[in-house]
């Protein structure tokens, strides 16, 4: 497995395999690698040999006072991790190679990125644009798979494609739990044997909305915000959205999902459920 740490390198050997008649697939990731981001590379692996993953804790999508600086790290065991699954290339890229000192060019997607997490987080997703229009220029992949863990992000990022014309192919891949329905993330490492349990809510809130049958989005989301809201977390958000426009629902007719994000002592997680 290659293990590439500047632009000039990855677009080389990006345009050999393209001159060689492949295809090429990414999985942009900010590493501390777990079994999500494996099954994206999986996901890749079906459609090409040659899978090259992303690992960049990119600086742009954080706010001042979000986690930036303690985001955890872990590059030898992500590339064994990597080398493992099948990935044919990882792309390590330092900030100062990614980012020219100065630069005042920006991806933004001004109507999906508004809402939810972006509301929330102002300017993250115009930072996760910029990075991920300059990982596809960078690789020029053919295919690129993103995780459904970040719901929001998939839209905007399939919006984003389809407004500037990268001719890429947006894959989605479900979201992968822990036995106990946790959704998997690499800020999961945050959770103490104390906090855990009540992170536990936000996928058992999303599983009672489904199971319950209910198709009020008022009934569902004050649920949901109540189970939360009583393992010890606050709720920045727990809404029913068309799936598709990701628009708050009235009703959880097809096609609903439910989107939560919940805070807790500098701790923000997210995840979601499709309802129909
Ligand atoms: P991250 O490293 O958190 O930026 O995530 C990189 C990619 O992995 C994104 O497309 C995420 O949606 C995806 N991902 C993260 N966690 C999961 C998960 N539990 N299941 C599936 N995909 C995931």
């Amino acid at each position: 497995m290659l293990v590439i740490r500047t632009k000039k390198e990855m677009n080389a050997w990006s345009r050999a395999l393209r001159e060689a008649k492949q295809t090429l697939a990414l999985v942009p990731t900010m590493g501390y690698l777990h079994e999500g981001h494996l099954s994206l590379i999986r996901e890749a692996l079906k459609r090409t040999p040659h899978v090259v993953v992303s690992i960049f804790v990119n600086p742009t999508q954080f706010g001042p006072n979000e986690d930036f600086s303690r985001y955890p790290r872990k590059e030898a065991d992500d590339l064994t991790l990597c080398a493992e699954t099948g990935a044919a290339a990882v792309f390590l890229p330092s900030a100062e190679e990614m980012y020219t000192a100065n630069a005042t060019t920006w991806v933004d997607e001004t109507a999906l990125s508004l809402r939810h997490c972006g509301a929330d987080r102002p300017g993250h997703f115009r930072g996760v644009c910029t990075v991920v229009s300059k990982l596809f220029n960078i690789v020029q992949p053919d295919f690129a798979v993103f995780g459904q863990k970040d719901f929001q992000q998939t839209a905007v990022i399939r919006r984003m494609v389809r407004d500037l014309d990268f001719p890429i192919e947006i894959i989605t891949a479900p979201i992968i739990r822990e036995a106990d329905g946790l959704a998997k993330s690499s800020r999961n490492t945050y959770l103490t044997p104390e906090t855990r349990p009540g992170a536990l809510s936000l996928s058992q809130a999303l599983f009672a909305a489904k199971a319950s049958g209910e198709r009020d989005s008022a009934t569902l989301e004050a649920a949901a915000r109540k189970h939360i809201e009583a393992a010890g977390w606050s709720v920045d958000y727990a809404t029913v959205i068309d799936s598709e426009t990701l628009e708050p629902k009235i009703t959880a007719e097809p096609p609903a999902a439910m989107i939560v994000a919940a805070r807790q002592n500098g701790i923000r997680l997210i995840d979601n459920l499709i309802l129909s």
